[in-house]
């Protein structure tokens, strides 16, 4: 069976798998990571593969260590010394001036390479047992919602991964914060699990992401997190009326805050992911509810407040509700 339990043998394999040039899937404390080689183009060409993801999207390279981190680039900046000592190991990705030895194919041909050190134990075994930095964009076909479980990861590549590690539901459940430290001032470039008034209360002065300073996150202009349903963001003062109308057709599903909810929404239609105020809870819950509705024709969504984490929650649904 390809989705194992971790323990001794299956990480052992994982490290055997990965320095061999295999794709593994395995959780961190975001999403899950479809791993392979950093070091090894022909190993990060089957990631590019396998997802049919765009050659102009870069990918964020794991490490376990900010010593390890230090060997991939051509220069530490002070302003990488204090993110990483902050929040490393932890949900930030730091995009730093590339070393040469960094294939091109991590990088998408820029001069920056994205680094972070993943806090999850299993990642962090993971790194221990192939002893290789590890390429690992979300195990998620290109556009779709990214996965919170090895099942999620399992159902979009079947056998085109060697291995999946599943080590439970993902802790946190969107992807991590991108910053560039590339120039003087830091540039938030994706939105994450580490939110932004959290950055801003350790470094005051950003730069702007607006494609005049360092390079815009490529990633973020491509089509994302979408279920095969349309995605359609319903005030809560409207739900109430959508639901009267549209409650009783088994093919529309809602994604409702629990204060919603409590005005008589409930069936296996209905996902609560938890109180309004609760971005924690909705991060946690929102791409395995995508996933559940997939089928649906219509997901119609609650908004939820921007603040901490729900900024995340809510780029990502907007992009759901794009495509
Ligand atoms: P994913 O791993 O699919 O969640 O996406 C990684 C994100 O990091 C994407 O938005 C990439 O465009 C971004 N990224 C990776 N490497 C770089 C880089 N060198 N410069 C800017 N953004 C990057
Ligand atoms: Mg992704």
């Amino acid at each position: 069976m390809p989705v194992q339990a971790v323990d001794p043998e299956s990480l052992k394999e994982a490290g055997r798998l990965l320095k061999a040039g295999q794709l593994v899937v395995f959780p961190t404390e975001t999403v899950y990571g479809l791993g392979a080689n950093a070091l090894d183009p022909a190993a990060v060409q089957r990631i590019f593969d396998a997802k049919g993801r765009p050659a102009d999207n870069p990918l964020i390279v794991h490490v376990a260590s900010i010593e390890a981190a230090k060997k991939l680039v051509s220069s530490w900046p002070p302003l990488a010394d204090r993110f990483a000592r902050a929040f490393w190991p932890g949900p930030l990705t730091l995009v730093l001036p590339r070393a040469p030895h960094v294939p091109d194919a991590v990088t998408a041909g820029l001069d920056s390479v994205a680094i972070r050190v993943p806090a999850h134990p299993v990642a962090q075994a993971v790194l221990r047992a192939c002893g290789v930095p590890i390429a690992a964009p979300s195990a998620n076909t290109s556009g779709r919602p990214s996965p919170t479980t090895a099942q999620h990861a399992e159902s979009d590549f079947g056998d085109k991964v060697s291995l999946y590690l599943d080590g439970g539901p993902a802790t946190v459940g969107v992807e991590s914060t991108v910053v560039s430290v590339l120039g003087p001032d830091p540039v938030l470039l994706r939105l994450g699990a580490i939110s932004r008034e959290i950055l801003e209360k350790m470094v005051p002065k950003w730069g702007k992401a607006d494609g005049t300073g360092p390079a815009l996150s490529p990633g973020t202009k491509h089509r994302h997190y979408a279920p095969q349903a349309k995605v359609r963001l319903v005030p809560a003062a409207q739900m109430a009326t959508e639901w009267r109308q549209k409650g009783g057709d088994p093919k529309i599903a809602f994604i409702v805050s629990a204060e919603t909810a409590a005005a008589g929404m409930a069936g296996r239609n209905v996902g609560i992911p938890g109180t309004r105020s609760d971005a924690e809870a909705w991060a946690h819950e929102l791409f395995a509810l995508l996933r559940k509705f997939d089928r649906k024709t219509e997901i119609l969504v609650e908004p939820i407040s921007e603040k901490g984490l729900g900024a995340a929650v809510m780029e990502r649904l907007r992009k759901a509700a794009q495509s």
